[in-house]
């Protein structure tokens, strides 16, 4: 059997072929060819023309110790309606240097452990975890998850000293986290205190209210789901020595805690 036909069963790469395989001591790199005659613009359209080419290559799931590349002539197409753009290639997330398999394994063990550890298992830098957590949040992030919201708990957490604050925002019949945004809303806080000097009239106000008092007991809603979460966010800050920006942190909640189903690709 020629090498290029083992790598080809091996490795399945979608609409792609291999053409021709270097192994060397510590790398093996795959040569790929396209199957697809279409151009694939990032906004779905197929354009038969190609405007250019250039070799790109992405990093893929190790083979026995060695660090597998694909290489591919990655070709420009001039779309109608967004101009010239790179076509989009079904192994990579747009802007990509890493496969999806690669960086599917790399968001599943975030979820689980720190980026430290999966740094050095995936033999990337660390930098590089932080940024497949980045486009792989924003791809599985589900849009639709703000449209079906019934039951929601607020929270702040503060995740530097001193003052760095980030406002969660939990979905009580899901469970995970909704909504994050950087900073604590001084609104509700102002909200909160000034009800402290309520209290006296509250026997008064119940009577007005009663009603929405008893729907907010029917719906059963305790602070358990939030306090939770909080618990959690505390967890994954520890467990990456804190974080620098409110957006990494945000990324890895999301991740860990927004009910993002990341698939491995070696799981049948
Ligand atoms: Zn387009």
């Amino acid at each position: 059997m020629r090498v290029s036909t083992a790598f080809n069963l091996l490795l399945q790469i979608p609409k792609a072929s291999v053409a021709d395989v270097v192994i060397g001591d510590r790398d093996v790199e795959v040569v790929l060819r396209s199957r697809n005659r279409l151009l694939r613009c990032p906004c779905g359209k197929q354009v038969r023309a190609v405007y250019d080419r250039r070799e790109r290559r992405w990093r893929h799931l190790d083979l026995v110790g060695r660090r597998l590349w694909l290489i591919y002539p990655i070709r420009r197409l001039d779309c109608p309606d967004c101009g010239v753009r790179t076509e989009d290639v079904p192994w990579a997330r747009p802007g990509a240097r890493h496969t999806r398999d690669f960086e599917d394994t790399v968001l599943w063990l975030t979820q689980r452990t720190d980026r430290t550890t999966v740094a050095t298992l995936m033999r990337c830098a660390w930098e590089t975890v932080t940024a497949i957590i980045g486009r792989g949040v924003a791809e599985l992030l589900d849009e639709r998850r703000l449209q079906t919201l019934y039951r929601i708990g607020v929270d702040e957490i503060c995740y530097r000293h001193p003052h760095r604050y980030l406002t969660i925002v939990g979905d009580h019949d899901t469970g995970t986290v909704v909504d994050i945004q950087p900073g604590r809303s001084e609104q509700s806080l102002a909200n909160f205190y000034g009800r402290i000097n309520a209290f006296v009239a509250l026997a008064k106000r119940l009577e007005v209210y009663f009603e929405e008092v008893i729907a907010a007991i029917e719906l059963g809603i305790s602070n358990a789901l939030i306090e939770g979460i909080n618990a959690k966010i505390r967890l994954i800050n520890a467990r990456g020595y804190g974080h620098h920006s409110a957006q990494t942190l945000a990324s890895m909640i999301y991740l860990c805690l927004g009910g993002l189903q990341v698939k491995l690709p070696t799981r049948t």
